[in-house]
């Protein structure tokens, strides 16, 4: 049972084959087995998950057949979820218990998800291995000595290992696309604006996105039909119709034109992941799309442009866990400002404070303007760049990730090192448009990611070509062996 996708299982729950208890419990019980050799969970919700199936399964048999209605996902722990501990995966949030739900979460329960448990991810999403977790680090079940990407390394791992059908994830700057490419995963960043952000814990609020991780662009489709949506709950959620991303999935490709980057496919890129991404253009072709060379001149700065506003953003959003509202609080504080220093010190991790003390730093009077400002121009440039670029062509493709999953340990203590695993990711967050990454092939036995882009609210058409390549193709039908 935990080989099905999404779509298989809202056929199985029609046709009466299970019932979401019977599935739910087989889940929980491969996650018990299995998931202390991955550490995808933060906390599992048997219970709550049972109680929800039954619901569910009640919903159905008085009539109701929606194709959500009994599927078991899993939310990224920076989700808040009512009555149950939304951490960050940070010891300053190790206590809170959430209370009220985030609108996504609010969206996928209404739907009949039944959430089996909150995933593991880099503390407060800052990262691309899951390796910062308070909770310790995610493996990847293609390797166990590999990290599975992140932030959402958690919702990745989970998934690949058939632990849950498909879970949520947050993308400021890749975090869904890089663990997706890392462990097989389909995912979808979406538009900016396109899911609200209400209740999803700020990383950068200008660019942090929710979306959903699953194993095919199909179930991806019935995840974001659920999350997608206005809601005046948060101002920058966007009061657009949500197009039927199902009914997308079956157009033909003919007459796609598609544009590769030549910046995507220069130095840095491990020449194998090269190969596979052209394999997959090359099929793409077969299916009728055109292919033009394009160019992002702007790219070269992407990776310091952002690396100072996530930073800024995030020295701001973070300045609410102070000790007195939220979670962790030290022991025995002599005076206000040392309930702040000690509370705030204790509780966050080394790659957290890192960015707090840049981030504040950019913002600082004398440096705005030098880097902050700067690095607002670039981020102009490469929006500019995406909207030349999509006057040509229909969809840009080329690398999700320069290489492919790295061993555990490796970039831990060169920042620098990670944060250009980034390259490729970042410009879609900072321009605000939407990607996807899918499964496109293998290097040394660990997947490769192919990262499609398309202009602004077009989520359908990646989901499409992502769909007709996957019908193609089975490299998303690749199980990690023992899983
Ligand atoms: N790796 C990037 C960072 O550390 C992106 C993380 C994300 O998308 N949440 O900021």
């Amino acid at each position: 049972m935990h080989r099905l996708t999404l779509a298989q299982i809202a056929r199985g729950l029609a046709a009466k084959e299970f019932s979401s208890v019977e599935l739910s419990e087989a889940l929980l019980a491969r996650i018990a087995e299995l998931d202390p050799g991955l550490n995808s969970f933060i906390t599992v919700t048997a219970e709550q998950a049972l109680e929800q199936a039954r619901a569910a399964d009640a919903r159905r048999a008085a009539g109701e057949n929606g194709a959500l209605l009994g599927a078991p996902i899993a939310h990224k722990d920076l989700f808040c979820t009512k009555g149950v501990r939304t951490s960050c995966a940070s010891k300053i949030l190790d206590d809170f218990v959430a209370p009220y739900d985030a609108t996504v979460v609010e969206r996928l329960a209404a739907a009949g998800c039944v959430s089996l448990g909150k995933l593991n991810m880099d503390e407060f999403a800052m990262g691309s291995a899951s390796e910062s977790s308070h909770y310790g680090p995610v493996r990847n079940p293609w390797n166990s000595e590999c990290v599975p990407g992140g932030s959402s390394g958690g919702s990745a791992a989970a998934v690949a290992a058939r632990l849950v059908p498909a879970a949520t994830g947050s993308d400021t700057g890749g975090s869904i696309r890089q663990p997706a490419a890392l462990t097989n995963l389909t995912g979808l960043k979406p538009t900016y604006g396109r899911v609200s952000r209400w209740g999803m814990i700020a990383y950068a609020s200008s660019l942090d996105q929710g979306g959903p991780l699953a194993r095919s662009a199909e179930d991806c489709a019935l995840l974001l039909s659920a999350m997608a949506g206005f809601d005046p709950k948060d101002s920058t959620c966007v009061d657009q119709p949500v197009d039927d991303y199902l009914a997308a999935l079956h157009r033909p490709l003919a007459g796609l034109r598609i544009g590769l980057p030549r910046e995507y496919f220069g130095a840095g890129l491990d020449p194998r992941l090269s190969d596979a991404v052209m394999a997959c253009v090359e099929e793409l072709k077969k299916l009728g799309a055109t292919v033009k060379e394009i160019g992002l001149p702007s790219m070269q700065h992407a990776i310091p442009a952002y690396y100072v506003i996530a930073p800024a953003e995030a020295s701001s959003n973070l300045s609410r866990f102070d000790g007195v509202r939220f979670g962790y609080r030290c022991e025995n504080p002599q005076s206000l400002e040392d309930l702040y220093k000690r509370s705030r010190g204790e509780g966050f991790g080394t790659e957290v404070k890192r960015r707090i003390m840049v981030g504040t730093y950019a913002l600082s009077a004398g440096y705005y303007d030098a880097y902050y400002l700067k690095a607002q121009k670039i981020r102009r440039l490469i929006r500019s760049d995406f909207i030349g670029a999509f006057q040509e062509v229909d969809l840009i493709l080329g690398p999700t990730t320069p290489n492919p999953a790295w061993k555990l340990g490796e970039k831990g203590d060169d920042p620098v090192a990670a944060y250009l695993e980034d390259i490729y990711t970042i410009t879609a967050n900072l321009a605000g448009i939407p990607g996807l990454s899918m499964p496109a092939g293998f290097v040394d036995g660990l997947p490769v990611g192919v990262q499609l882009l398309a202009p602004y609210f077009q989520e359908g058409r990646l989901l499409n070509v992502a769909h007709q390549y996957q019908q193609a193709t089975d490299w998303h039908q690749r199980a990690p062996e023992g899983y």
